[in-house]
């Protein structure tokens, strides 16, 4: 029999159970709280009561004994909890508890208890208890924490578990946002299902590191090919993602649809989510931190501020007619705003073009943020009369994206995120902050 074997994990439930505890200090008093959650009659003895006990006890939650413990105070319990700083006492409490076979729980002190009680985690649908036989509460509580940071994900797999339960009916499709580059600009949310999908369709901008969150044996389908996205090509790939999704969910797949930024915006997320509803496959929309948001935060420059802008509108730059004429009427643009403009980069000099034809001052401030969020982003700033050159002189590249207006001329100094200190050509360590050091 190994150490472990020895206890056996149990659920008791305490609703209506006459409870004793002994000592209402705060370790008591947080037993008291998850026994009263539980329904239970508790009967506590202590010399003195914490606040929070005293409120109970005025309720009426609870009976409330002032004094000393006596063996007769046991006589109809069904659990006892000793938590007192007199171990003499917590002794002989224990001691009596044994020779009465009432199961009792001794505060660190696991060789005086005849139960041990586990590191808990709930979520809405679940408890996970957690033990190390009351040996190494450390590593309890880093499991616990661990739980913790998986909720999501469980919540994931009760859904899966409950789908498989009513029947081998069809999985389910996530069109989820992954955000602009950066891991930790992931949802909770987005996170979790990641951690728990069988498949994952993703587009060229989601990198390596978000992709690798998924399980090994996920399988990964990549339909887009940097470059590849428009035209006729564009919808037989759509076409192709639409099927993949169907065909996936209808094995019973749990099917995260990865996209870049936000589903919703640019991201041909509705397109999906009316064929999903079309052909009557579950689905559900997790939003992301979209390009617009997640690089005007790595640029520190205010979307809207009080005296520079008082609208955002989301462009697309690149969509052409016929005639190469841009699909955009920017006279309708407002002027006292911010523009940002996703996927122009290929055609910034004409949008410089448009912009000025459209009534915008040569001297409007611009932003270019390359790969915002990633270690390799770039800032460019400068005003529109300048904004074929630099953008010529410097190479930019997809994905960036073009912020227009007066905010883009702000430049707050002293921001240091993660993808700036990362591209910094500097081998200083940054300055760590108080969290991060504490660790
Ligand atoms: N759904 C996405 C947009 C997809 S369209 C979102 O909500 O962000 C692709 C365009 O998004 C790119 O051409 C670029 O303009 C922008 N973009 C995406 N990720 C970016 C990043 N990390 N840095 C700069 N621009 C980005």
């Amino acid at each position: 029999m190994s150490e472990m074997q020895r206890y056996l994990p149990v659920f008791h439930d305490v609703r209506g159970a006459r409870i004793l505890v002994i000592g209402a200090g705060a370790v008591g008093a947080r037993k008291i709280e998850a026994l009263l959650a539980g329904g239970a009659r508790v009967t506590v003895v202590a010399k003195e009561f914490s606040t929070a006990v005293e409120e109970h006890a005025v309720r009426g939650d609870l009976t409330a004994l002032r004094g000393t413990f006596h063996p007769d105070q046991m006589r109809e319990a069904e659990l006892v909890f000793v938590a007192t700083p007199d171990r003499t006492l917590n002794r002989r409490v224990s001691a009596e508890a044994r020779r009465r076979r009432v199961p009792v729980n001794v505060a660190d002190s696991p060789e005086e208890c005849t139960f041990l009680l586990p590191a808990v985690v709930r979520g809405d649908e679940f408890t996970a208890a957690i033990s190390t036989n009351g040996k190494n509460p450390g590593a309890a509580k880093a499991l616990r924490e661990f739980f913790e940071e998986h909720r999501a994900e469980i919540s994931v797999r009760l859904e899966r578990g409950r789908r498989r339960r009513m029947g081998a009916g069809p999985g389910k499709v996530y069109i989820v946002g992954a955000g602009p580059g950066d891991p930790d600009l992931l949802t909770v949310r987005a996170l979790g299902l990641l951690r728990s999908a069988d498949a994952v369709i993703y587009d060229y901008l989601v990198p390596a590191e978000i992709l690798s969150l998924a399980p090994m044996k996920a399988a990964r389908i990549c339909f887009a090919r940097r470059g590849g996205t428009a035209g006729h090509g564009s919808i037989l790939k759509q076409n192709a993602i639409h099927k993949a999704m169907v065909r996936l969910a209808r094995e019973g797949k749990t099917v995260v649809r990865l996209k870049s930024g936000d589903p919703l915006v640019f991201g041909r997320g509705g397109e999906e989510a009316e064929h999903l509803s079309r052909e009557g496959v579950p689905f559900e929309i997790v939003p992301g931190i979209t390009a617009a948001m997640g690089c005007a935060a790595a640029a520190v420059l205010p979307l809207t501020h009080r005296e520079k802008s008082s609208s955002v509108t989301l462009i697309a730059g690149h969509e052409t007619d016929d005639k190469g004429k841009s699909a955009v009427d920017w006279s309708l643009l407002p002027k006292d705003g911010t523009l940002a403009i996703y996927m122009g980069v290929a055609r910034v000099a004409a949008i410089a073009e448009e912009l000025a034809g459209a009534g915008f001052s040569l001297d409007t401030p611009f932003a270019i943020v390359e790969n915002g969020s990633r270690p390799e982003q770039r800032v460019l700033r400068g005003d529109l009369a300048d904004l074929p050159r630099i953008a010529a002189e410097s190479g930019v590249r997809s994905p960036a994206i073009l912020f227009v207006g007066r905010t883009a001329g702000l430049e707050v100094q002293g921001a240091l995120g993660p993808a700036l200190t990362a591209g910094n050509a500097s081998e200083e360590e940054p300055p760590r902050s108080k969290k991060s050091s504490s660790m």
